[in-house]
């Protein structure tokens, strides 16, 4: 074997990182060879501990800082290094933006092969702290008492959390109050070993703009004790509360909803605007965690798309209807489509709530539905994408090739298969005119892009 590893497990080497990965580990690389190590940053030295080799690369452990990088601060947050919630604390947020960016510029040339593609710096928050609207905590017991926090990095091990310090201030709170109050009233906790006990997890969700809050109490079996005490004294702790539901998960599973929920006092839904629209959430609807930045995302969207009123447009993965109602305002109609169902019902229940009517939604792939609607004369003058994380389907980008939309706006959360899919449109004819990337996650890895594609004059 003449490629053979230059490091050994439990070996202590000196090292100069060069990178950091998407998961916010820096890279140093001894012979080519790299190796991944947590809470390390670009441009620093130190001697690490190697804990894992394999063939192509292994990770290590940091023992000893020598040389600090000028972008290195202190986390604020107590719990940063057993939490794992957030990879880049110990970055400053004018160092994540830039690592970000980097990311985005990156990709697009390794994979996307989009060398001269315009890259626009990242737009972050002004204060990048505090931005979560909805937090969602699993319920543990300690020497008889209610712990409510995170599951310690790697494990099942519940750790007590009085604050997150990317969570809005209100949710911490209400979490706090919430638990202590079901503890006063002898609700007992989850135990995933043994399956007993009632309550599982506690949610908490703000709207940003309105102030209303709704509490949601997860638990394994209908039954809380003293319900309507509990309850009473749960919507005397904090007069924003407006709704208090109770999910039900009977079943042995890390999955957190179960199929019922009934309100338990108050309304269904809350209400929270993102710009002048309004949106009704439930329970269990999807809403953006970071409405401040998704306002400062879709608006970028709505600029790229241009549209003057005379357009038809199709939101392709469009969740409970976000862009398609933003875009509506300004396009002739709108047809949105998304593959869950109660996604869909709330996007029509939305339009309903702020009067738009030029909007259409369809329940189902895009990639069925799309080429459905391009068969019975739906031409998309503007195509938006926005698709989880493994981006599009094949199909629908050979769909949109086929229907040949002037623009395609593409939203993506995952930089990676944003450069893949450009590739493909680039090869079908469209041309990348820029990419916006946008900080909706401060502290953590995540990355969001919008990109702005044109079909090039001379293809037809
Ligand atoms: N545009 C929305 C949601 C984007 S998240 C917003 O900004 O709020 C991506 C969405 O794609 C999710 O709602 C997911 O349910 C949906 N989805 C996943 N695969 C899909 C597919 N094949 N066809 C349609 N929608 C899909």
């Amino acid at each position: 074997m003449t490629n053979q590893v230059p490091v050994q497990k439990n070996e202590y080497i000196d090292v100069k990182f060069e990178d950091l990965t998407h998961e916010g580990n820096g890279v140093a690389k001894v012979d080519g060879y790299p190796l991944f190590v947590p809470n390390c940053l670009p441009g620093e030295k130190a001697k690490i501990k190697v804990v894992k080799v394999n063939k192509g690369y292994g990770f290590g452990r940091l023992i000893d800082l020598y040389e600090k990088s000028p972008d290195r601060v202190e986390p604020d947050c107590p719990i940063y290094k057993e939490c794992g919630g957030c990879q880049l604390q110990h970055l400053s947020y004018p160092g994540q933006l830039k690592a970000k960016h980097k990311q985005v510029k990156e990709v697009l040339t390794r994979i996307g092969k989009l060398e001269n593609v315009v890259v626009h710096p990242v737009l972050g928050m002004e204060d990048p702290w505090k931005y979560r609207n909805k937090a969602q905590v699993p319920v543990g017991e300690r020497e008889g008492g209610l712990i409510a926090g995170f599951y310690q990095k790697r494990s099942h091990d519940i750790i007590d959390m009085e604050a997150c310090l990317i969570q809005q201030e209100k949710n911490d709170k209400v979490i706090q109050s919430v638990k202590r109050i079901c503890e006063k009233y002898g609700v007992q906790a989850y135990n995933e070993q043994t399956h007993k006990g009632t309550l599982r997890h506690i949610m908490a969700r703000y709207g940003i703009k309105t102030g209303e809050i709704m509490v949601v109490l997860i638990t394994r079996t209908p039954n809380l004790p003293n319900q309507n005490q509990l309850i009473q004294e749960i919507i005397d702790s904090n007069p924003d509360i407006k709704s208090i539901v109770q999910n039900i998960n009977p079943k042995r599973t890390n999955v957190i909803f179960g199929d019922e929920t009934k309100v338990l006092w108050g309304d269904e839904f809350i209400y929270d605007y993102i710009g002048n629209i309004k949106f009704a959430i439930s329970a269990r609807s999807f809403y953006q965690v970071n409405p401040e930045q998704t306002k400062v995302l879709y608006d970028q969207a709505l600029k790229y798309a241009g549209l003057n009123g005379e357009e038809t447009v199709i939101d392709a993965y469009c969740g409970i209807g976000t862009i398609s109602l933003f875009l509506a305002q300004k396009a002739k109609k709108v047809y949105g489509v998304e593959i869950v169902p109660e996604a869909i019902e709330d996007a029509k229940r939305n339009a309903k709530l702020n009067g738009i009517e030029n909007v259409e939604f369809a329940v189902g792939e895009a990639e069925k539905v799309i080429p459905k609607w391009y068969e019975d004369g739906v031409i998309a003058d503007v195509l938006v994408v926005d698709p989880p994380r493994k981006g599009c389907d094949e199909t629908l980008l050979q769909t949109i090739m086929e229907m040949k939309p002037e623009k395609v706006v593409y939203v993506s959360c995952n930089p990676a298969t944003l450069a893949r899919d450009l590739r493909i449109l680039e090869d079908g004819g469209y041309t990348t005119v820029e990419v916006q990337p946008v900080d909706m996650f401060p502290q953590t890895m995540h990355c969001e892009a919008v990109a702005l594609l044109v079909r090039e004059k001379h293809s037809s």
